[in-house]
């Protein structure tokens, strides 16, 4: 589905956090946020998700204004940095667990559960605790309950930034492979400018809450808009 941000504002009392961003998102793009810490990232995917409300502007999906919706209206699923698992229950249970609570009859909730752990490779860890798991496995049961409902819209924050370097390049490659494969309208939040260039379609660049350059990883290299983004993305002067 298509994501529509149109002059978005978000204050916090006095502060300015979000600064009028308006973007078009296209179904089935991945698009990147990139910015320092600070400039607003993790509010505009909040906003977009309907964790928080804009102060002003609009934010549609698929054409249908969604700005003060509620979170279950969305069509979304979210994934975080820490994983958020549930440390009692089995690797099934905690795939089954949004499927649960929206009450699905229990032969078809095994059968999504099966099918999306053996897209993310967990086929055989379905009887696992947590605790029983691997950084990078514990990952792939976060991101499996985020998809398990097949969301139309993906929304990603710093996923990555609690694995090792190494472990980090192969996750980068296998959600944009997963994603991709699926379909799914993704907005994803890093401060890590490898990680951006490696998986977006395009990229966000942002700095005080505003979208300093919205672009291709190639064209956003070659052809900075601004000294900030040059700096912050390392092209050569
Ligand atoms: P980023 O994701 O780019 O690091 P955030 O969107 O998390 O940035 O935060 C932007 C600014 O808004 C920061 O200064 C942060 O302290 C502030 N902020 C975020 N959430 C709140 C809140 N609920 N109340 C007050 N200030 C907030």
């Amino acid at each position: 589905m298509a994501i529509n941000i149109d002059t978005v504002y978000k204050q916090f009392g006095a502060l300015k956090v979000v600064n009028g961003v308006s973007v078009d998102i296209k179904d089935g793009e991945f698009f990147v946020m990139l910015g320092p810490s600070g400039c607003g990232k993790t509010t505009t995917l909040r906003m977009v998700a309907g964790l928080e409300l804009p102060t002003a502007g609009r934010i549609s999906i698929d054409g249908a204004d969604m700005t003060y919706a509620e979170p279950r209206h969305r069509d979304i699923a979210m994934a975080f940095q820490d994983y958020g698992l549930y440390p009692n229950m089995t690797v099934f249970k905690n795939i089954e667990f949004p499927l649960k609570i929206r009450k699905l009859d229990v032969r078809e909730r095994a059968r999504k559960v099966e099918d999306t752990a053996e897209k993310l490779g967990l086929g055989e860890l379905l009887q696992r605790k947590p605790s029983q798991l691997s950084g990078g496995q514990r990952q792939r049961v976060s991101l499996a309950r985020a998809l398990v409902r097949n969301p139309k819209v993906f929304l990603m924050d710093e996923p990555l930034s609690n694995l090792d370097a190494k472990l980090r390049a192969v996750m980068r490659t296998e959600i944009k492979k997963l994603v991709t494969n699926l379909g799914i309208t993704t907005i994803y939040v890093t401060h890590d400018q490898i990680e951006a260039m490696a998986m977006a379609d395009r990229i966000a660049v942002m700095s005080r809450g505003n979208m300093v350059q919205v672009a291709s990883p190639l064209e956003i290299y070659d052809r900075p808009k601004t000294r900030f983004v040059a700096e912050f993305i390392g092209s050569p002067p």
